[in-house]
């Protein structure tokens, strides 16, 4: 009975602001700015750094969410009318939720192949593309890889170069201040990746290809050069090659950039709860392998985490893996600074 009523009420509402929706005249709610809606904070954070004045950007997952389960809610489908452009992460991430908003708001142009969408993923360097056919026994695995790319700096570097081309396209007119923009982020991102005085001995996109290639160590071997690193890489080199357990596939493209090994999942499929025979095997694995760090986001229960530790002696570290996920998460790069602080601190 309650279901039915809060259906009712749901469908109530969404008349309601369907009717406002369309007795309000198109441009009301377009200032000069570009009103940009983002799937997720990491996304909101990164087109505010490229878009600057020339924006608004609002996301729809708080940072508090997982952004696996979102409810649909009508005012979503509000901001995604007015949207001048829409951001998603892509690799079927919202596959659950993005669809009836994107149907709901029955703006054409932020479509999926729409001029104001971007699928941010498209670009990116990927990581989990199952090589086999995906069957339902194997769990939420994503067809086109693992969808939490925005851990790796890398990646959001990319993603921002996609963002500033778009937004010089769709508003020319303010395309140099937007690859100013871009150029400002990167240089910024580098710095805080590989520390200052690598960055100005080097250069960041040089940096970036030497670690693409596998060539950094060596490269960083040369007299007085491991000796400029410091930035977040920097922070984890001593901790090159340690395992970690992860509650959910989210962190392997962290553990990637920063030379960490993923040594169990406490899901044993992505998507599937904890169970009492998979914790078993994970804390013989813990045990046997000498893992110190359990990782799970704010928004799992810390009970298996919590029980595997107290087996084990590993630390577990709650940690969020988006913008806005805890305090001091103000923007994506102190995400990427508390996420290395807290790792780098448990080991
Ligand atoms: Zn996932």
């Amino acid at each position: 009975m309650e279901r039915i009523s809060r259906f009712c009420t749901m469908l109530l509402w969404t008349a309601v602001l369907a009717l406002v929706a369309n007795t309000l005249p198109w441009d009301y709610a377009r200032a000069e700015e570009l009103n940009i809606v983002t799937t997720t904070t990491d996304l909101a954070s990164i087109a505010r750094s490229i878009a600057g004045e020339h924006a608004s950007v609002r996301s729809i997952c708080s940072g508090r969410e997982d952004p696996h389960f979102m409810q649909g809610k009508p005012s979503y489908i509000v901001m995604a009318r007015d949207a001048d452009l829409w951001i998603r992460v892509g690799m079927d991430l919202e596959i659950g939720w993005e669809p009836p908003i994107l149907d709901g708001a029955r703006n054409m142009a932020i479509r999926e192949g729409g001029p104001r969408h971007i699928d941010a993923s498209e670009r990116i360097l990927r990581l989990g593309v199952p090589s086999t056919k995906i069957t339902r026994a194997m769990g939420d695995v994503h067809p086109q890889g693992n969808p939490h790319y925005w851990l790796d700096p890398l990646n959001a570097r990319i993603v921002a170069k996609s963002i500033a081309d778009r937004l010089s396209r769709l508003a020319p007119e303010y395309a140099g201040d937007f690859q100013k923009n871009l150029t400002l982020f990167r240089e910024s991102l580098d710095e805080q990746m590989f520390g200052k005085e690598l960055v100005a001995k080097v250069g960041g996109a040089r940096l970036w290809g030497l670690n693409l290639k596998g060539e950094l160590d060596a490269f960083l071997s040369a007299p007085n050069m491991e000796k400029a690193l410091g930035g977040w890489l920097g922070r984890m080199r001593p901790f090159r090659g340690q395992k970690i357990v992860t509650y959910h596939r989210s962190w392997i493209y962290f553990a990637n950039r920063f030379n960490l090994k993923i040594g169990a999942e406490l899901e044993p499929k992505p998507g599937i709860p904890p169970s009492p025979s998979h914790l078993a095997a994970v804390i013989e694995r813990v045990k046997t392998e000498k893992i110190k760090v359990i990782v799970l986001e704010p928004y799992y229960s810390r009970k298996s985490a919590d029980l595997v530790a107290s087996k084990t002696g590993a630390r577990v570290v709650v940690c969020p893996i988006s913008v806005g996920g805890q305090p001091d998460t103000e923007d994506y790069p102190a995400l990427i600074d508390l996420i290395v602080n807290r790792i780098s601190k448990a080991f």
